[in-house]
């Protein structure tokens, strides 16, 4: 058998599902994997998320396993709090300049006391969830006036301000791009009201605000005052499928917001939840059944129609949502104590605004900011939402896809 370090790495960018995936896939194979994320840990927007459809389990938990995974495997090394600097093609491998900021908070000595938050004047600490992998907390330098109390008062002494930026010269064979999605800023179309009011939330504000391991432990609140509300409404499409900023559809919004209007009711059944929806997309294994389950069993409520306008009520008193039943054809302005928008997200190398194009990514792109692979040569690859708006099932295929192919490749030369 060879040994892996007779061959080149290869580089995978992200560390969401696609990119942990595509690591573990070429680490069993043999193939020795730098996985770089640009945030604190691994996981991306999964480990934010609270249930995942269609079983309706907690989203962290298989995740953490692969995590954990990844993080002790011999042949992959894990550049947390790192991105690519540049990436140059030399003689059929890519040469990479990896940019590693260090977290001055040793996550081995760190016990998760909080005493460095408590003494932070300017909030410069990043310490959320000791559970992810590895531990989220850091300082961020840029915020930080290096006044030194958080070193004074940590008891494992894992405070360590003179370390600094590292830059990492990587040989590469293959690069995969896992590079996700994040949302996109809906101010850009004002009939949405975003940022207008406190519980007009997007669909990722929404799933952390009510997840059971979040700041209100599954309890359904508003964001402006605490109290619970009567009603919600789940805006689809909101940005998406609109030529004036994103024109793909999510894949994921239909079945999201199903997810999130069912654990509503199963929380509290006498708030009432709407979704405003233009057709319901539940492509996929089990997806329309767990529709119809959601449905059936909590008795959410679908008006088919896009609003044309959500505006707050004057004095605060909940949210005024305009649109046309196009079923009905009938107009109508109704009331709400919440609104969620979904749809508005988008490939992570992009900001979508209307009439600006802001390409800032290496690897080459489509003009709605998804990765072209059919232009490049075949050791350039992307999965994940990062290729096409997909689902955790879809995402993780696609990512063993990619390293199947670098595995082919390099079966292909010996
Ligand atoms: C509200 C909401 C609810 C959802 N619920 C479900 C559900 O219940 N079930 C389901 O199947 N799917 C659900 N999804 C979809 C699911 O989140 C995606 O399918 C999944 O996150 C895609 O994984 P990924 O690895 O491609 O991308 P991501 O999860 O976005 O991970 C990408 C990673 O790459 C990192 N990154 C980005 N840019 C760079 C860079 N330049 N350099 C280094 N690292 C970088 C990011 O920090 C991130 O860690 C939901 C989506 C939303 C918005």
């Amino acid at each position: 058998m060879r040994n892996p370090k007779d061959i080149s790495p290869v580089l995978v960018v992200g560390g969401g599902v696609a990119g942990i995936t595509a690591s573990l896939d070429l680490a069993d194979a043999g193939r020795m994997v730098h996985l770089v994320e640009s945030t604190e840990h691994l996981g991306g927007q999964v480990s934010k998320l609270d249930k995942l459809y269609p079983t309706d389990h907690c989203a962290f938990c298989p995740l953490w396993t692969d995590v954990k995974k990844c993080m002790e495997h011999s042949l992959i090394t894990v550049h947390t709090l790192s991105h690519v600097k540049e990436l140059k093609k030399e003689s059929g491998k890519y040469s990479a300049v990896i940019l590693k900021n260090p977290r001055y908070i040793d996550e081995k000595k760190c016990v998760f006391c909080g005493r460095c938050v408590e003494e932070c004047p300017v909030n410069a600490i990043h310490y959320g969830w000791e559970h992810l992998y590895p531990p989220s907390c850091f300082i961020d330098e840029p915020s930080c006036t290096k006044c030194g109390n958080c070193a004074e008062v940590c008891p494992a002494g894992a405070i360590n301000m003179e370390l600094k930026k590292e830059e990492i010269n990587l040989l590469v064979s293959d690069v995969i791009w896992a590079t996700g999605f994040k949302e996109a800023d809906l101010r850009h179309l004002k009939e949405y009201g975003s940022g207008t009011h406190p519980d007009i939330m997007t669909s990722m504000e929404f799933e952390n605000w009510t997840a059971e391991g979040g700041i209100n432990k599954g309890k359904i609140v508003k964001r402006s005052d605490h109290s619970v509300p009567q009603n919600i409404a789940f805006i689809q499409c909101a940005g998406a499928r609109d030529l004036r900023m994103i024109p793909s559809c999510s894949a994921v919004c239909c079945m999201h917001a199903l997810k999130q209007a069912g654990w509503v009711k199963r929380r509290n059944r006498m708030i009432d939840c709407y979704i405003f929806y233009t057709d319901l997309r539940t492509v996929g294994r089990d997806y329309y059944r767990y529709s119809l389950s959601e449905f059936e069993g909590t008795k959410i409520k679908l008006i088919r129609g896009k609003p044309g306008l959500i505006h707050p009520l004057p004095g605060g008193d909940g949210i005024a949502v305009q649109f046309e039943n196009t079923l009905t054809r009938k107009r109508e302005i109704r009331k709400f104590d919440m609104v969620v928008l979904n749809g508005n997200i988008q490939p992570s190398l992009i900001q979508y605004r209307p009439g600006q194009d802001e390409k800032t990514a290496i690897p080459p792109m489509d003009k709605e900011g998804f990765f072209n692979t059919k232009s490049d040569e075949t050791s350039n690859f992307a999965c994940g939402f990062g290729l096409a708006p997909a689902d955790v099932a879809e995402s993780v295929i696609q990512a063993s896809a990619a390293a199947m192919r670098v595995l082919n490749k390099e079966s292909d030369q010996r």
